[in-house]
């Protein structure tokens, strides 16, 4: 089996890799690369496949450096099956789409705008190839047998286990995909499960060289910047990815004030695809397959956790404008969660300059990003073309990642047994992947290594 990388490696996004036997081909993931502008015209590059060739698209998860190629495919001429758990295909769909919005937005006004990189049309038809696949369940593709596991990371997110080999070799070579890595135990999805035994796996390392605070802490400090905030009568500001973490500030935010442990104050979901992802979320809220049982026995016991008092979804525009009415304290929750784009940079324009204001920021926050400019300490950032001074109090909540810490990645790859021939430490930023590698091979004694982009390897 040749196992070829061609996103995903020496870097954090575009999560695509080739797996080829037997003449046939299937692909792990499709994502997009995102991040500074170099990175970003990858996605324009021509696929460096034939897609004719590719018999199966395997998705791991829905973010969108996993899937935001998988309508690309399509566009070239890609006409065989796209396989993926149930919420995944749900949550895939709406991703695309505002990822399609966002390509369109972008270059909005200019006189030759570039034409996005796949239409809705391309989305449509993606949907209509795309089927659903169960965890644990052996699925067959040609000589690949595929099996899925949870990855903990956000609803539907799973690890892929690809096994193929010679009919004489008894059970063939198995590799192991991490996906994206949870961390254990969130509020909503199941823990990550460990992997059986594989010859050869492939682990991400986002936060491969990072610990995250304790979960019982980040808890007690969004409490804590909460009533500060509501005591020095000023607005808390959280920019969140629509995904797993607004669900699961709304699983805490919904405990805080049932329990009353927070001032009654109005909150805010400002963010059009986080209520659609909310949505997504609620649908798969009794699914054993999906989501832990403490969760589960919320909901039987009648608490709407996605619905209490004070909470208000501001789907159009006109309501988020209407927010700007309603005096302060106030919390708001808005899209994206690195203040990329969205409805969140109005919110910034008017708070960030406010001294009683609090910022918070609940999820990785890339290097050129401008929720990473502000973390860093910048006194004035340009926000749509204006400068803005940064006088509100800006906080992290780390714990609050839907990435596994290092200390989470050592457990997963230890759990590997016996010891896989080779690791491969993909998905994440050099120096993450360095670290990651260097206790891997340190603590654990596994032959570990940092594959280069398109880099191709003869598994045997
Ligand atoms: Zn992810």
């Amino acid at each position: 089996m040749r196992l070829t990388f061609l996103g995903g490696a020496e870097s954090v996004t575009g999560s695509n890799y080739l797996l080829e036997h037997e003449g046939k081909h299937i692909l792990i993931d499709c994502g997009m690369f995102q991040g500074d502008e170099t990175l970003e015209k990858k996605n324009v590059e021509p696929l460096p496949f034939d897609v004719h060739t590719i018999d199966a698209v395997f998705i791991t998860h829905a973010h969108i450096d996993h899937i935001g190629r998988v309508p690309l495919l399509v566009k070239e001429g890609y006409s065989g099956p796209i396989y993926s758990t149930a919420p995944t295909k749900d949550e895939a769909y709406e991703l695309l789409l505002d990822a399609y919005t966002l390509m369109t937005h972008k270059y909005k006004g200019d006189i030759d705008p570039p034409k996005p990189l796949f239409e809705i049309s391309d989305i449509d038809e993606a949907m209509s190839q795309w089927h659903t696949i169960e965890y644990h369940k052996t699925m067959q593709s040609g000589p690949f047998k595929i099996t899925y596991y949870d990855a903990g990371h956000i609803l539907g997110s799973a690890s892929i286990v690809v096994e193929a080999g010679l009919p004489a070799q008894a059970g063939g070579i198995k590799v192991g995909f991490s996906g994206d890595l949870g961390n254990v135990p969130a509020p909503l999805v199941k823990d990550t499960e460990y992997l059986p035994a594989v010859d050869y796996a492939l682990v991400e390392s986002t936060y491969g060289g990072r610990i995250h605070p304790p979960m019982g802490e980040r808890k007690e400090k969004l409490r804590a910047i909460i009533q500060e905030t509501v005591a020095a009568g000023g607005t808390l500001l959280i920019p969140a990815f629509a995904m797993e973490r607004t669900q699961e500030l709304l699983y805490e935010l919904n405990e805080l004030v049932e329990h009353k442990r927070i001032p009654e104050v109005p909150i805010f979901i400002d963010s059009p695809l986080a209520i659609k992802m909310t949505s997504v979320y609620k649908k798969y809220l009794n699914n054993p397959s999906f989501v832990d049982s403490e969760t589960r026995g919320l909901v039987k016991s009648g608490d709407e956790i996605f619905n209490f008092k004070g909470l208000d979804f501001t789907v159009t525009t006109e309501e988020s404008k209407k927010i700007n009415s309603v005096l302060p304290p106030k919390i708001i929750i808005a899209g994206s969660g690195m203040s990329n784009g969205g409805r969140v940079l109005h919110h910034e324009l008017r708070y960030l300059p406010d001294p009683q204001s609090t910022i918070l920021f609940v999820g990785y926050q890339s290097d050129h990003s401008l929720g990473r400019q502000i973390i860093n300490g910048a006194h004035e950032v340009t926000i749509m073309g204006d400068t803005v001074p940064v006088r509100a109090r800006v906080e992290t909540l780390g714990g609050y990642s839907a990435h596994a810490d290092q200390p989470l990645l050592m457990k997963w790859i230890g759990a590997l047994q016996p010891k896989p021939k080779t690791l491969f430490v993909v998905q994440g930023d050099v120096e993450e992947q360095k670290a990651l590698r260097g206790a891997a091979e340190k603590e654990l004694g596994i032959h570990a290594v940092i594959p280069k982009a398109g880099e191709e390897i003869e598994l045997v």
